[in-house]
């Protein structure tokens, strides 16, 4: 069984998992933080057993050394386990990666030019891959979190600001999370719930209308039509769109103006304060959902505001891609909160029910890590017969859960590129 070892590699940290991108297994995974740092850590887990190291990392070289090390001594042995390729996750591709790319000298040149699109990302992946193209001799594949979005239709992804400026200096919306999105987005297409609903309709899998909101840390919403995308909450970088643990999403530029002017903050105050220090963490006190939702519970009116503008966010953005599609077929959470915060999908809905958007409370309270419909109705075997439109109404929309997997998405495309 062929493997892939999947590298995401950030500034002070290399995450790592060995994908057998056949059945879909994680052999090994784990992470390195702290490079750099008096106090490196490694965590390793294969097969239910966790391994830690603590000892300083000076860098990303001796990150990976440290994991090669690792997979020798508590296992899976990467020559057993069956490696033949390496995938990194690459955050910013510009327009000169709109899918995946064997790693080669070009290519690395051509990601180190990215940087200044993405000088916190790029430099950690170009380090990644020039450490792991050193230690490990087979091929290396680069997969970009903005390639899904390369192809976004002009109007979405231009913004209007002088043409030439933009033009100059690389400005226009990118997106991210395009792996996951990517990864959701085709997934739901194949379900069977799907493919029942539309074979009911009589329609075509190309008119196929789907928003995926990827809700972790960071969130974003696309909007894709018959698996293209057409619309993506991020822009040139993962600042714009929802409201996130940390990150303000969509705010009025002209705050930033005037924070600057009035404010008496610098350019890197303004920075800190909309990437690390607003979103749920601003309003809210804390940028973890399960923490947020308790003190909703426990009646703390921060908690409650912050939770409402969360909620009001996402459901402005569902209906403006429903606006985007001519209505909607498929709303599908995953990532973090996605996947696991039945209040948040409850609550990005409510009051949509004129787009056909609702869910099922018992439904949506179950706990499960297979894809599954949250939305009322018939189950997934009984819908072709059931599922056609009244007459005069919207057709009920799908609502549901996917998870997400980054990983075996990249081990996928990996193994597609190499054989
Ligand atoms: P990242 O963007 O770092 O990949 P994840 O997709 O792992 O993030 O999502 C992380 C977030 O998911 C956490 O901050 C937490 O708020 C949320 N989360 C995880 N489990 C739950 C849960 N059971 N209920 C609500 N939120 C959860």
């Amino acid at each position: 069984m062929p493997t892939v070892l999947v590298l995401n590699s950030g500034s002070s940290s290399l995450k790592y998992q060995l994908v057998d991108p056949g059945s879909g297994t994680a052999l090994a995974g784990g992470i390195v933080e702290r490079i750099g740092e008096d106090t490196g850590r490694v965590r390793h887990e294969t097969r239910g057993q966790e391994v830690v190291r603590e000892r300083p990392v000076a860098d990303h070289g001796t990150a990976l050394r440290l994991v090669l090390e690792l997979f020798e001594e508590a296992g899976p042995s990467l020559r057993e386990a069956g490696i033949v390729a390496v995938g990194h996750r690459v955050v910013h591709g510009g327009t000169s990666f709109s899918a995946p790319v064997v790693v080669d000298d070009d290519v690395v040149a051509a990601v180190r030019a990215l940087i200044p699109l993405a000088p916190l990302h790029n430099p950690a992946n170009v380090t990644g891959i020039e450490v792991a193209r050193e230690l490990l001799d087979v091929p290396h594949v680069a997969v970009f979190d903005t390639a899904f979005f390369a192809d976004l239709p002009p109007a979405a992804a231009t913004y209007a600001i002088d043409a030439k400026t933009a033009a100059e200096h690389g400005v226009r919306r990118y997106g991210f999370h395009g792996t996951s999105h990517q990864f959701v987005s085709s997934a739901v297409a194949i379900h069977p719930a799907v493919t029942a609903k539309l074979a009911a309709e009589g329609r075509d899998p190309r008119t196929l209308r789907q928003v995926v909101l990827h809700l972790g840390n960071g969130a974003s919403a696309s909007a894709v039509l018959g698996g293209r995308a057409v619309e993506t909450s991020m822009g040139l970088t993962p600042l714009e769109g929802l409201v996130m643990g940390t990150r303000s999403g969509d705010v009025d530029p002209g705050i930033v103006f005037h924070l600057l002017r009035s404010g008496g903050l610098t350019v890197d105050d303004v920075d800190t304060l909309l990437n690390k220090r607003s979103g749920l963490l601003g309003l809210g006190g804390v940028n973890d959902m399960r923490e947020l939702t308790r003190l909703v519970a426990a009646g703390d009116d921060a908690a409650r505001l912050a939770l409402d503008v969360y909620l009001h966010r996402l459901r402005k953005y569902v209906g403006a891609y429903a606006a985007v599609l001519g209505g909607i077929d498929v709303l599908t959470f995953t990532a973090g909160v996605g996947e696991n915060a039945a209040v948040v999908r409850a609550g990005a809905v409510d009051g949509l029910g004129f787009l056909g958007l609702a869910v099922d409370p018992a439904r949506n309270a179950a706990r499960s890590r297979e894809a599954r419909v949250i939305s009322p109705g018939p189950d997934a075997a009984d819908t072709a017969d059931t599922a056609r439109p009244r007459p005069g109404a919207a057709a009920p929309a799908l609502v549901m859960v996917v998870p997400t997997n980054e990983e075996l998405a990249i081990a996928r495309q990996t193994i597609a590129l190499t054989g």
